[in-house]
């Protein structure tokens, strides 16, 4: 694509790249619901199916509130005209969505498959946090609060989404899987030692609540919990804890620190 001068210009090219990614999965997420047994999870992706229309429409005001601060500088226009084409495609997310229709079109157990289900729907969520986390950061640093302010709102529900998926892994689906439709059974003594063996999968575990979730792994996550504080107070509090070379360079200094004594 065009020259990338600045971080606005870096900011453009990734909304191009978020919405080609709600593209993708608007076309994705009926299959998905159609293949869910559980009707939990089938409420679940298709409340996002709603929502992700509504992350679309706001990408759209996204696009247009920076359509609207160009048209003054009409020195970009060339830049401009190449821009949100709609010709760009994520292959991030046409990858991780073609690896799980790949694994949906396996043979499976009605309650492997909707685990399955899940453990897809988790990867798109965690690339859709990473990726409007950090569109959102860029737009703060740019002072164009009205965008970082949308992009918020979708991100708050991307991770709203990934919770619930996380609910409904931890809480029911994965056990249902673990024994599948009942053909494997589980020795005593393996029964027994069962909750040792969870916590070992737990960790490892993509939806293990402590361990991936996203509110931990995704970078430039707020650095206040959305729940407990008021989002205003929060972003106040500490709006440039979300970008994520000040993270690292923390991490860095944490790390020289101790390395140093
Ligand atoms: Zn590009
Ligand atoms: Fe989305
Ligand atoms: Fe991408
Ligand atoms: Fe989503």
């Amino acid at each position: 694509m065009a020259n990338m001068n600045d971080l606005k210009d870096l900011l453009k090219h990734d909304i191009d790249d978020i919405y080609s990614a709600e593209e993708q999965i608007l076309e994705a997420l009926p299959a998905m619901i159609s293949k869910s047994q559980n009707e939990l999870l089938k409420k679940a992706l298709e409340d996002h199916l709603k929502v992700t229309e509504e992350q679309k429409n706001r990408l759209d005001r996204v696009k247009n509130l920076l359509m609207e601060g160009e048209e003054q500088n009409k020195s970009n226009k060339g830049f401009l005209s190449g821009l949100f084409s709609g010709t760009h495609k994520c292959k991030a997310m046409a990858g991780i969505i073609d690896e799980g229709q790949k694994v949906m079109s396996e043979d499976m157990d009605a309650e492997v498959m909707d685990a399955a289900i899940i453990g897809c729907a988790q990867k798109v969520e965690h690339y859709e946090i990473t990726s409007y986390g950090t569109a959102r950061a860029y737009a703060d640093e740019l002072g164009l609060n009205e965008v970082a302010s949308l992009l918020e709102t979708t991100l708050d529900e991307e991770y709203d989404a990934d919770d619930r998926l996380t609910e409904l892994a931890v809480g029911t689906i994965n056990k249902k899987a673990e024994s599948g439709s009942g053909k494997m059974r589980r020795s005593a003594s393996r029964e027994s030692s069962r909750s040792e063996g969870n916590k070992e999968n737990k960790r490892s575990n993509s939806n293990a609540k402590k361990t991936s979730n996203a509110e931990r792994s995704a970078p430039q996550k707020k650095a206040a919990p959305k729940k407990s504080a008021p989002k205003k107070a929060a972003k106040k509090a500490a709006p440039k804890k979300a970008s994520p070379k000040k993270a690292a360079s923390k991490k860095a200094a944490k790390k020289s620190a101790k390395a140093g004594g």
